[in-house]
């Protein structure tokens, strides 16, 4: 999970979304109704999916995995539990089906203070929730919210583990070989080196070198030419 900048929509959807709320809010809708009318709504979901493909990572990544193609759109508040909330804008993600379906589902998990804890990757940096360990591909959490985040949307599954571990080595691979390119002058080669890194699934992986390349401790990490090359795609603002 990486943080992602939600795009502001405009006032003629945003209003569409209003109605549709409005509607249900004066009904006093239940699930089964706002169910029925979100399943229904077939072009503002359209609509609605294409604006998520452009906030995605990637090829249109899933924005909890990091790893299959978005395909659902993922009510974050789930209809279960605010059937209201169906038409909110910023209640909506895109989630491959295995975690939105297998996973997620109706879970929302609360504080006994009522605070959320999932982490919302359009609100906060989930870096500061959960900790990648680049090698195994493990997530760690390190907060309440970062612990129920892996839970809840199952990102501890042995596929996307062996995944996450098999795209850190690429990226360091990608990242020598983007500097050689760049050392040896060749422009072109090192921005179609670095265009590939940076869409790639598994985003998390570079997001998470980024983030350690900067932290104390980075040299024993990477490699010199890997951890150089890691602070200039900071820098050339990728990924962050
Ligand atoms: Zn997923």
């Amino acid at each position: 999970m990486i943080p992602l900048e939600r795009p502001k929509i405009s006032t003629a959807f945003e209003n569409r979304l209003t109605t549709k709320s409005k509607s249900l809010a004066e009904e006093s809708a239940d699930t089964k109704k706002a169910r029925e009318t979100w399943k229904t709504a077939r072009t503002i979901r359209r609509d609605l999916k294409e604006l998520l493909a452009g906030m995605a990572a990637g090829f249109v990544r899933c924005m909890y995995c990091g790893d299959s193609l978005g395909t659902d759109i993922d009510h974050f508040k789930p209809i279960a539990q605010d059937p209201l909330s169906a038409f909110i804008w910023s209640n909506h993600f895109l989630a491959c089906s295995h975690c939105n379906s297998n996973k997620k589902r109706d879970q929302y998990p609360c504080s006994p203070s009522g605070e959320c804890l999932l982490v919302d990757p359009s609100k906060e940096d989930p870096y500061d929730h959960i900790r990648l360990n680049l090698p195994t591909g493990k997530y760690l959490g390190r907060t309440d919210k970062g612990n129920e985040t892996i839970r809840v949307f199952g990102l501890s599954r042995p596929d996307l583990e062996l995944g996450r571990a098999h795209a850190y080595v690429r990226c360091e691979s990608m990242l020598r070989d983007w500097s050689a390119q760049i050392g040896g002058g060749r422009e072109d080669s090192a921005k179609a080196v670095l265009t590939a890194l940076t869409v790639q699934p598994f985003a998390d992986v570079l997001y998470a070198m980024i983030k350690k390349s900067y932290a104390p401790g980075a040299a024993s990490i990477f490699h010199p030419v890997v951890l150089a090359a890691l602070r200039e795609v900071r820098e050339n603002g990728k990924m962050t």
